[in-house]
């Protein structure tokens, strides 16, 4: 008789949880995965990336519409937006995708159990689930994060809203306060701006998106203000109050105090592990506030227990989700000892003009210590980018003196796309000299790409003719 009921137990269905689930039934060991809501998908398809990127889109078709005199069409007087048609939209392209997530799919397709409820651990090989002790070899811990909330005076009295609530709207607010500055209140707050509603940003730092170098943040910054969204930077909520129907934020900015006021209040600030009611004690888990702690091996302090996903508190991303879980699997089932890499990880906020970077960037290379060199290339020299209207940002690449790339930043129309080449290029070591003379179909934006390598080469290859030249002569 097997000492445990099941080889794998994957606790939480999101993008981590099936990942890990699906990889570990598809090669044979019997997997349960367990879930607390009522369907599979968790945060990226319900409350995160498939919404937020749909409404990126209506608020974007609706932007677009506003200045259509800008591709020499007639000019439209537009209808307001009915929010209910735009949340149905994302309602819709979650069911298009949630069949993917049915339970009876991942059986048949991967040998994968579901079962639904909120589990917590009796030891570190039981967990109990309904009222039944369900035993296992392994588990993979992947339970998400939930929104931080901040700690500002009277926000437990007052009905803000999350990006649980925010895609399921009845209606557009009239106005919006959006607390905090990163990728996920700033891709709210242009939506919601774009929509009709009036925005104001609030972010205690001196700058939005704290991940990213200045020069990123502020073209960002840039067109934000120039679309008229309000942004309070080096701008502290203090107090919050709801009085008839409006929301009253009181701020410190160097000291001066004042009040904002809306019809609704977005909490973006940050997330944070979700731990609570899992008895991870018992198990010998340890966590604190960023997460559960793993090993570069994504062990947990219980050797047969792994963390992946956001509730270790590495990247919040679905792609380091699914690169964890699928590591997490190799260990845990084929014994491999294979280690998590974050070097080369990328990541892209859908605000309208993408940031998109991958490795280093000058921020994170000084504190490195890395000698490097910064080429730059801008996107309104790019032919593609005039003919479509969308001419905003940059490409930036990072060069170490060994004249290997060790990152790159872009912010373009389509960042997102455009640094898939910068992935290959780097993870595949390409040099620039390859990437710069490889043939690029005209008119493309990729040939940002292909030019921000040839000119690096260029400049690079000149440089050191003159450095030959003058050492010879010393
Ligand atoms: C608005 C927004 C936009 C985003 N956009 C992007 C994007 O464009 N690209 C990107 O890469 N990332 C994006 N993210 C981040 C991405 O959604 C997360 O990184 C990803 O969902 C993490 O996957 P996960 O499996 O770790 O967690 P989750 O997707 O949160 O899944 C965790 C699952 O565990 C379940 N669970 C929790 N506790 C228990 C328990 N005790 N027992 C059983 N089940 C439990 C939850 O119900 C949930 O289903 C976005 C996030 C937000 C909020």
């Amino acid at each position: 008789m097997a000492r445990y009921d099941y080889d794998m137990i994957v606790i939480g269905g999101g993008a981590a949880g099936l990942t890990a689930s699906t990889a570990c039934g598809s090669v044979g060991a019997k997997t349960l995965l367990i879930e607390k809501e009522e369907k599979l998908g968790g945060d990226c398809l319900h409350y995160g990336c498939v919404p937020s990127k749909s409404l990126i889109k209506s608020a974007y078709a609706y932007n677009v519409m506003h200045y259509a005199q800008k591709y020499g069409l007639p000019a439209v007087d537009l209808p307001k937006v009915d929010f209910k048609k735009v949340s149905q939209r994302i309602k819709d392209i979650i069911t298009s995708i949630q069949i993917h997530d049915e339970p009876e799919h991942i059986q048949k397709k991967f040998n994968v159990e579901t079962q639904f409820g909120e589990c917590k651990f009796l030891d570190k090989h039981t967990v109990e689930l309904n009222g039944k002790k369900i035993t296992s070899k392994n588990f993979v811990l992947a339970t998400g994060s939930s929104p931080a909330i901040p700690l500002i005076e009277g926000i437990k009295d007052v009905p803000y809203i999350t990006n649980v609530e925010v895609f399921s709207l009845d209606s557009l607010p009239e106005s919006m306060i959006v607390l905090g500055g990163g990728p996920i209140g700033l891709e709210m707050a242009q939506s919601f701006h774009r929509l009709g509603s009036k925005v104001t940003v609030v972010e205690c730092a001196p700058g939005i998106l704290a991940r990213e170098d200045e020069d990123v943040s502020q073209c960002i910054a840039d067109v934000f203000i120039k679309e008229g969204v309000d942004l309070r930077l080096s701008t502290k909520g203090v107090k919050l109050e709801y009085v008839n129907d409006l929301f009253q934020l009181t701020v410190d900015k160097d000291g001066q105090l004042s009040v904002i006021e809306a019809k609704c209040l977005l909490v973006a600030t940050g997330r944070a592990p979700n731990v609570d009611g899992l008895n991870l004690d018992k198990a010998d888990i340890e966590y604190d506030q960023r997460g559960v702690k793993v090993d570069k091996r994504l062990r947990t302090s219980a050797k047969n227990i792994y963390a992946t996903g956001d509730v270790n508190g590495s990247f919040p991303f679905t792609h380091v989700a699914a690169y964890e879980s699928g590591i997490a699997m190799m260990n845990a089932v084929f014994h491999l000892p294979l280690s998590a890499d974050y070097t080369n990880i990328p990541w892209v906020t859908y605000v309208d003009p993408e940031a998109a970077s991958i490795g280093y960037n000058e921020t994170r290379a000084r504190e490195a210590g890395i000698e490097f060199t910064v080429h730059k290339e801008f996107i309104g020299g790019n032919d593609r980018a005039k003919a479509e209207g969308e001419t905003g940002g940059f490409i930036k690449v990072l060069v170490n003196k060994k004249g290997v790339v060790i990152g790159c930043q872009i912010v373009a129309f389509h960042a997102g796309d455009l640094i898939n080449e910068w992935i290959t290029a780097i993870n595949g070591k390409v040099s620039l000299n390859t990437l710069g003379n490889a043939v690029h179909p005209y008119p493309t934006m990729s040939e940002v790409n292909k030019l921000a390598s040839f000119n690096y080469f260029i400049n690079a290859s000149l440089l050191t003719k003159l450095r030959l030249l003058l050492n010879w002569r010393w």
